[in-house]
């Protein structure tokens, strides 16, 4: 049963810790000790507990119906988005929670313990909103994240391209001023909830012949306006309840006050997004993980050869030690992600650390389980396959693990500049 009233409780949170970490509640009177803990709240534990409970309740049970059919969970959500377990991190201004990174990425990786693709369905919200958090006027915030508080509703981020992944700067799509509207034509892709959006936030070349920090803007896009066309449904690998598409804009009229911050600042809007989302994906897939090693050690403890449980054979053993120690360190840089987010930090190096060891664990951990069911685990009956399917995204959306590679090398390559 879910514990009740659990909005209740995620709003009394987000009241007394709004962006706030596990430190601000530390006892300790050493100021160096104190900014740093380990130790949840009671509020932070109960919002990760609410959300486990309604991943143990209404996730897991439906995860596998959903994993099947592709249907997307429309249901799930809007009881998700009832509780409060939906849009954490809009202001509360706006109607939202005004959970911190930190404390989103613990309703994150509780849902993704339930299913990532009902998770990635709910966490797209929030890539969408970030830019729209991030830089929109208050008048946009009060329209389009009010909305997303006021009713279930869902939203994308539209920035790939068919021809446009890693390499935003190549991106196509182009909005041209015409009076007080802007003009869009172009093409996106793998646009998660592309179908299901009420709006999109959407990267559009605006200087043709600027460098990339200089060529794009950001719109909000309203995802009735005439001239768009929602592509099918792709039927991926896995996290098949998430509703991936391409999103097609032919002479797409968009107000110009529409247009999210200045002109030609879109990319770092866009890029700069991800310092909030890449935590939180990174948060799923230690959820993921979890699940994999959760599942593989039930399994071990039941299964015997030779004589004994196969979890005392130490080779089966071994592997399950491994999970665990890329889970807790996965999920320690997933905290210090998100920590230095909240306290308004510079996190790129360290989200993208996150993100790059989290998805790599993520899809160890999945792959090790399986072998741990054996021929079980090849067999779509049991959940480990599942988990393999579903984990392998994680080292693709959001950054691949190379361009994360790439983030973290420039870093390390800036410091020993400067150390030189
Ligand atoms: C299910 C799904 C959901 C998605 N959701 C969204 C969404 O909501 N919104 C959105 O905008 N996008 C979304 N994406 C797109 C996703 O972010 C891109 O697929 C991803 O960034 C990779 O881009 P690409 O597919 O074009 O691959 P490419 O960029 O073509 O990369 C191909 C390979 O080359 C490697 N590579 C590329 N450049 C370099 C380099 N400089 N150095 C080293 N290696 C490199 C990559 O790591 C990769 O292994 C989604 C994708 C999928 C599959």
């Amino acid at each position: 049963m879910l514990r009740t009233p659990l909005s209740a409780a995620l709003r009394r949170s987000a009241r007394a810790f709004g962006t706030t970490t596990a430190a601000a509640s530390s006892s300790t009177s050493n100021a160096a000790v104190a900014s740093v803990g380990f130790q949840l709240t009671e509020d932070q534990l109960s919002i990760q507990d609410t959300a486990r409970q309604f991943a143990r309740d209404v996730i897991i049970p439906a995860a596998p119906h959903h994993d099947k059919t592709g249907e997307y969970p429309t249901d799930i959500i809007k009881q998700a988005w009832e509780l409060g377990l939906v849009n954490c991190h809009i202001p509360t201004e706006y109607g939202g929670l005004g959970l911190g990174v930190f404390d989103s990425a613990l309703v994150s990786e509780q849902l993704a313990y339930g299913c990532t693709g009902i998770q990635t369905a709910i966490e797209a919200n929030g890539l969408a909103e970030a830019p729209v958090v991030l830089a929109a006027t208050d008048a946009q915030k009060k329209k389009y994240l009010g909305r997303m508080s006021e009713a279930p509703l869902m939203a994308g981020y539209c920035v790939t391209e068919p021809g446009a992944g890693s390499d935003v700067a190549a991106a196509k799509t182009n909005a041209v001023k015409k009076g007080d509207k802007w003009i869009v034509n172009g093409q996106k892709m793998w646009i998660t909830n592309g179908g299901k959006a009420n709006w999109y936030f959407l990267l559009a070349k605006t200087d043709l012949s600027a460098s990339a920090g200089k060529a794009f803007t950001g719109f909000i896009v309203d995802a009735d306006s005439p001239g768009i066309t929602v592509g099918r449904k792709e039927w991926n690998m896995g996290q098949r309840a998430s509703d991936t598409r391409g999103i097609t804009f032919e002479d797409v009229e968009v107000p110009d006050e529409n247009r999210l911050g200045d002109v030609g600042k879109g990319f770092k809007i866009a890029m700069g997004a991800f310092d909030i989302t890449r935590p939180l994906v990174a948060s799923a897939a230690v959820g993921l993980s979890q699940r994999a090693m959760d599942e593989a050690a039930a399994y071990a403890l039941q299964r015997k050869t030779m004589g004994k449980p196969i979890i005392e054979h130490q080779a089966v053993a071994f592997m399950l030690a491994d999970m665990a120690i890329q889970i807790e360190a996965s999920r320690m840089m997933v905290w210090r992600a998100g920590w230095l987010r909240d306290q308004n930090k510079r996190n790129t190096y360290y989200a993208s650390i996150a993100k790059a060891l989290a998805s790599e664990t993520a899809n160890k951990c999945a792959s090790d389980a399986v072998q741990i069911f054996g021929g079980n685990g090849f067999n779509s009956e049991y959940p480990v396959e599942k988990l393999m399917r579903d984990a392998k995204i994680f080292t693709i959306y959001e950054g691949t693990s190379q361009i994360q590679r790439l983030i973290i090398s420039r870093a390390i390559a800036d410091a020993a500049k400067q150390n030189a």
